[in-house]
């Protein structure tokens, strides 16, 4: 873990002007009640496995998006035995701080609060607080299934687009009720009449998110390429490339592709009835990963398939940070150990002075690899203790 700090520029205090100055835990997951301070740099999170690291950066998830990165449901990041949990944030912004509050009971209620007063929308709480969050898991996105690659771009678009959320939920709702219809169907059903009105929602809210995700990804491709330049310090060219169920033709717009789906679901009406279920639309999108042409999924090595994951996640730090016009603040969870030397030292210092990062290791040798005026803190059983540096 060579790492040269000193010759690194430091941090200026209040760097990337978003930061978060604390956080207040209450029946969250294993916390019972937890207050933490942190700093505008780096903040490093020490701990044996299962004592309440990752729950914590989850916290700070939820203080962004209003809801978790990885539970299915609300009621998952209630404390066992308790009724409802709540995570306040205090955020450093410009001209004044604010205060952003989830709170969640078994019994079904949700708030979401500005300041302790005014109740706001979950998705209204990226206009306050973004985060980016790094995990082990990232590595699905080039590994994994085309539903793990569409929850990616569903999250990080969701962040920066309210807009998009409703599509989503309009779409799933759409695509709910008309796989249903499509099961239900019999020769005797006059099954056009049922199933027009649904296609017609199915259209209008899919050829949106489907324009959304070529316009993002196009930008993400931009970035992933040269950060992937940067930190693999070859001349090897990531490509990122969206590969929608509704082909897009060049510049697609939402009308254009509105039609095209359209087609599709006429020509696919025959084997949707034999199957009982919907054949194309976004819910069956997936993004491909290429080096120099070459899909990375396939023929990738691990450490290729682990630089296109960095780059990736950076890629997303610079897309937030040009959407929002703020920087986010990034979680990394258990993220440095999984790394070689050289990557950790690019992540690092991509970080490092630009960003508020909350660092979580199970490897008290991690110490070594942080700035030295990084913030230090260990975790036992849902306990967070700062530790003097
Ligand atoms: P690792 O180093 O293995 O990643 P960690 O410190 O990140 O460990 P967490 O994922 O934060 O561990 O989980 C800590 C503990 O929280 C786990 O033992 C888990 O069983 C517990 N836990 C998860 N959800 C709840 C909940 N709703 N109520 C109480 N405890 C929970
Ligand atoms: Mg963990």
């Amino acid at each position: 873990m060579a790492v040269k700090w000193w010759s690194w520029s430091v941090p200026s205090r209040g760097v990337g002007i978003v930061w978060i100055k604390s956080v207040h835990l209450t029946s969250f997951r294993n916390y019972r009640e937890a207050e933490v301070s942190l700093d505008p740099g780096v903040n490093l999170f020490l701990g044996r496995n299962a004592q309440g690291k990752t729950n914590l950066l989850e916290a700070m998830y939820v203080a962004s998006a209003g809801r978790s990165y990885r539970a299915a449901r609300d009621a998952e990041l209630v404390r066992w035995g308790d009724t409802c949990f709540r995570v306040a944030c205090s955020v450093q912004r410009k001209p004044a701080s604010v205060t952003l509050e989830v709170a969640y009971s078994l019994a079904g209620q949700k708030l979401v609060r500005l300041n302790a007063s005014e109740r706001i929308r979950a998705a209204d709480l990226s206009s306050y607080l973004n985060v980016v969050m790094f995990t082990p898991d990232d590595l699905a996105l080039v590994k994994g299934s085309p539903a793990d690659r569409r929850r990616f771009l569903d999250l990080e678009i969701s962040q920066v687009s309210p807009n998009y959320r409703h599509w989503l939920a309009s779409y799933s709702k759409a695509l709910l009720q008309r796989n249903a219809l499509l099961k239900r169907a019999t020769s005797s059903t006059r099954t056009a009449d049922v199933l027009d009105p649904w296609d017609e929602q199915l259209v209008e809210f899919g050829s949106k998110i489907a324009a959304r995700r070529a316009a993002v990804l196009d930008t993400l491709g931009v970035l992933g390429r040269i950060t992937h330049r940067r930190i693999t310090g070859t001349q090897e060219t990531l490509s990122i490339r969206y590969s929608p169920s509704v082909p897009l033709t060049e510049g697609s717009k939402a009308e254009q592709i509105a039609q095209a789906f359209r087609e599709k679901l006429e020509k696919l009406r025959r084997a949707e009835l034999i199957r009982g279920m919907t054949l194309a639309g976004p819910h069956r999108d997936d993004v491909s990963f290429e080096i120099d042409g070459v899909d990375a999924a396939a023929y990738g090595s691990q450490g290729q398939q682990r630089s296109i994951v960095l780059s990736l996640k950076l890629a997303e730090v610079e897309f937030i940070k040009s959407q929002m016009g703020e920087h986010p603040v990034l979680l990394l969870d258990d993220v440095l150990s999984e790394l070689d030397e050289s990557r950790r030292g690019h992540l690092l210092s991509e970080v490092v002075g630009r960003y508020q990062a909350l660092v979580t290791s199970s490897e008290p040798e991690s110490v070594r690899a942080m700035p030295p005026d990084s913030r230090r803190f260990n975790i036992a059983s849902g306990s967070v203790t700062e530790v003097a540096s």
